[in-house]
């Protein structure tokens, strides 16, 4: 395994828990080499492959406050076997390793993913729909932003809540479905409402027939999260489930929609797994990045392809760096994003990082 620490400039600061970030740090991870065995067996060896190509290709990108930090990171790939404890470091080597396999088996990831998942090989789709995500601002702004959405091609469109008074952002969720009449439309909380705003909040986007609501209550509130459901409105969980594990939050019954990170969660078989637990369930999932390289943003993209019938997933995120490990070859288009040809993550479009 060949580690390349990279730093990305954000197109514009990001606000987490832990503060506002510039840029997205980690570490592209390579496995095997010409002809080699896709990473299986040479982990912690000096494996000599620095003299050609890598087979598989996977992305670490740890962001602090969901998974581990950058130097936990560091050091569980360099121990060679990453666990739960550890998810983007985990996330880095499965990634490698499932593009080597896909790579030497001649079919895209996705592909490769369904066979070997717990979905059928033919629920795999060719281009996954992805969600617009409007920011916090005035009703005005908010309908603006949810117009241009719109014309750029997305029928779904994500606006971000809980930032102002209850009642300004109601004003806002009734912009955006004044200015999107036929949009699937969700909101997103962050956690930043008692139990009374969200119930209240709730209610107003059901009125306004919004498809769900992203956890309305704090990421630990699973019970309360559980007595917010059947108001009309889906109740979708994230942040949830950086604390908690997808089986968890279904036992709980917290959730409609769970918001799946293969960054977060360790990786594209763990984010496959935690995808069918939700179906079984009864819920959906929904797939979006943690604002990783286009290493990981594509390892989303195939997840996402290889879960039947997926709804709208958080994967147009690319445009919020300012650069980027390599050519971005499944831009969004129309709403969409279509899964690369050729075997592996990108078919030959990445074959220089390799
Ligand atoms: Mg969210």
């Amino acid at each position: 395994m060949r580690l390349e620490r990279f730093s990305l400039r954000l197109a514009d600061p990001l606000e987490t828990a832990n503060g506002p970030i510039e840029a997205r740090e980690g570490f592209l991870v390579r496995v095997g080499g010409p002809g080699g065995d896709g990473g299986r067996a040479e982990d912690g060896d000096e494996d000599g492959n620095g003299d050609g190509p890598a087979s598989g290709l996977g992305e670490a990108t740890p962001l602090p406050g969901w998974t581990e930090s950058l130097d936990d990171c560091r050091a569980a790939l360099d121990g060679g076997n990453p666990d739960a404890t550890t998810p983007a470091a985990r996330h880095g080597v499965s990634l490698a390793r499932a593009d080597a396999d896909a790579r030497r088996a001649g079919e895209r990831l996705c592909d490769r993913l369904a066979a070997e998942g717990p979905f059928d090989s033919d629920g795999v789709t060719d281009a996954v729909p992805v969600n617009a995500t409007v920011g916090d601002g005035t009703s005005e702004e908010t309908a603006d932003a949810v117009r241009d959405a719109v014309d750029e091609g997305f029928d779904a469109v994500k606006v971000k809540v809980g930032a102002r008074e209850a009642a300004a952002d109601r004003e806002r969720l009734r912009a955006a479905r004044d200015a999107a009449p036929d949009a699937e439309l969700r909101a997103d909380a962050n956690g930043a409402w008692d139990r009374e705003t969200a119930e209240e909040m709730l209610d107003a986007a059901a009125d306004l027939g919004f498809a769900y609501v992203e956890q309305p209550l704090s990421a630990e509130n699973l019970s309360g999260l559980a007595s917010l459901r059947g108001r009309g409105v889906g109740v979708g969980v994230d942040e949830s489930l950086a604390s908690h594990s997808a089986r968890e939050v279904l036992a709980a019954d917290a959730a409609d929609v769970l918001v799946l990170k293969p960054m977060a969660l360790g990786g594209p078989d763990r984010t496959l797994d935690a995808a069918r637990a939700a179906r079984d369930a009864g819920a959906d999932a929904v797939v979006t990045t943690t604002i990783d390289g286009v290493v990981a943003r594509l390892g989303a993209l195939h997840v996402a392809a290889a879960v039947p019938d997926v709804r709208a997933c958080g994967l147009a995120t690319g445009s919020l760096l300012a650069e980027d490990l390599g050519p971005d070859p499944a831009p969004v288009r129309d709403g969409e994003m279509t899964v690369p040809e050729g075997p592996g993550l990108a078919g030959g479009a990445l074959d220089s990082l390799y």
